[in-house]
């Protein structure tokens, strides 16, 4: 409070000083005459008025000394933190100032003197956040893409600023090219903010120039839920990327790694496994049954399902269950431990009537994912094993009340269908159909499957010797 007076006080006294010696100046016309102790000086006007500025600089430094001398002294007295405080308050005024330019000459576009300014800031003052970005902005401005990297990196520490960085760093891979790995950055900065409008298209343009239909389809699906996007302009959106991730398969002028390409980057799609059955039978009916094996085998390597296994069986049509069991080990090769693999193979065994081997295939998959299908087949091992009829009934009583396992169901309105097609029977919805688990609900249809492992009793020779 006295300092402040003091300095108030000393302030006017230099101010009235200043104008004494202008009127001087003035009075005198071509000069300063000063007298001390019969000393006389007869001073030019340029003369006076740099003494003038000096005096004032003088000035100046002496109330810095004077509030240095008070912050010591108040520190000799006992105050430790004058002396550090004097330091701190001048320091964080002139972080403030060169943070102030940094942001002003990021503002008008002068990358280096940004970067200059926000490295000054940053040693003053303890602003990581603000002088980092503002320094990873300047580096990228000025095309050096290695500083904004580690500026970017070094925000990635800062949760705020998590995002923020992810998406300078998602920049500069697109400035560099990179777009493999800018669509993960993308993908990141998505899962952080889905409802982020920029991010939404970048990502949205950057699946489709890696033509990941299915990835598009979902950003696409987001787009319109966050209200981005018309209804109706997703919808049309939509229906061109479901043909564009069908036709990618289908396009039977592409070259066959091309479609087997296709079918990885579609790896998720719900249409993956209809678009590969039609690709195949259209190879098979071209008269090329080996390049359909490959289109089959490259799809249940990403997503068996036993429409994939039926339409690997019409490959060879006539050939017996022993010569199609060894023709299906390269279509499961890729996915051994599947759980579709494990039933396709025990249904296989069963046609070979293998039942040991079938009952192997199905492993622990009875306890551990007791589906219809699963208990069904239990059922069909126990019977050709020659078990009772108590034991098999006990099996389909199960198979009846299990649930049904995945089927082609109605992502709109959860109609099952017995088959794959493009509109819902029952809602109309273009390509809403996914294999997936209804919650619940017991086979539908299950007395159907009753006759073909109960009604049909054929006769087998290890039958005969039990007696019971
Ligand atoms: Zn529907």
């Amino acid at each position: 409070m006295i300092w402040s007076l003091a300095r108030v006080l000393f302030f006017v006294a230099a101010v009235a000083a200043l104008a004494f010696g202008l009127g001087l100046l003035i009075e005198t016309g071509e000069g300063v005459r000063i007298a001390v102790a019969g000393w006389e000086f007869t001073l030019g006007p340029v003369v006076a008025a740099a003494l003038l500025v000096a005096l004032v600089v003088v000035v100046w430094l002496g109330l810095r000394l004077a509030g240095l001398a008070v912050a010591t002294l108040r520190f000799l007295a006992g105050d430790e933190t004058a002396v550090s405080r004097y330091f701190d308050r001048t320091r964080a005024r002139r972080g403030q100032a060169a943070l102030t330019e940094a942001l002003l000459a990021l503002a008008a576009g002068d990358g280096r003197q940004a970067a200059e300014r926000a490295a000054q800031a940053g040693r003053l003052i303890d602003q990581p956040v603000l002088t980092t970005l503002i320094s990873a902005q300047a580096a990228r401005m000025t095309g050096d893409r290695a500083r904004a990297t580690e500026a970017y990196r070094k925000l990635l520490a800062h949760d705020p600023a998590r995002f923020v960085a992810i998406r300078g760093l998602m920049q500069i891979k697109l400035d560099e090219g990179e777009t493999e790995t800018a669509l993960q950055l993308a993908q990141k900065a998505f899962a952080l903010r889905p409802g982020h409008q920029p991010t939404q298209e970048a990502l949205l343009s950057l699946q489709t120039r890696a033509h990941d239909w299915t990835g598009a389809r979902a950003t696409l699906r987001a787009q319109a839920g966050s209200g981005a996007l018309p209804r109706d302009v997703w919808k049309r959106r939509d229906a061109v990327l479901a043909l564009q991730e069908a036709r990618e398969i289908l396009d039977p002028d592409a070259p066959i790694e091309a479609r087997e390409a296709a079918i990885a980057a579609n790896r998720a799609s719900p249409d993956l496994i209809p678009a590969a059955v039609m690709a195949a039978d259209a190879l098979i009916a071209a008269g090329s049954p080996k390049k359909g094996a490959r289109i089959l085998e490259k799809a249940w390597s990403v997503r068996p399902h036993p429409d994939l296994a039926a339409a690997y069986a019409r490959l060879a049509p006539d050939e017996s269950p022993a010569q199609r069991l060894r023709r299906f080990g390269a279509l499961w090769a890729a996915n051994a431990s599947h759980d579709e693999t494990r039933l396709t193979e025990a249904e296989l065994q069963i046609a070979a009537e293998d039942f040991p081997a079938a009952r192997r295939a199905l492993g622990d998959l009875p306890t551990r994912h007791p589906t219809a299908r699963t208990l069904t087949l239990m059922a069909a091992i126990e019977r050709g094993e020659g078990g009772s009829e108590a034991a098999v009934r006990g099996w389909l009583a199960r198979a009846l009340a299990a649930p049904r396992g995945p089927q082609w169901t109605c992502a709109a309105c959860h109609t099952p269908h017995p088959a794959w097609t493009a509109v819902c029977d029952s809602c109309g919805g273009f390509d809403t159909l996914d294999w997936t688990e209804a919650a619940g609900g017991a086979l539908p249809a299950g007395e159907e499957m009753l006759p073909l492992i109960v009604g049909t009793p054929a006769p087998r020779p290890t039958e005969q010797p039990r007696a019971d």
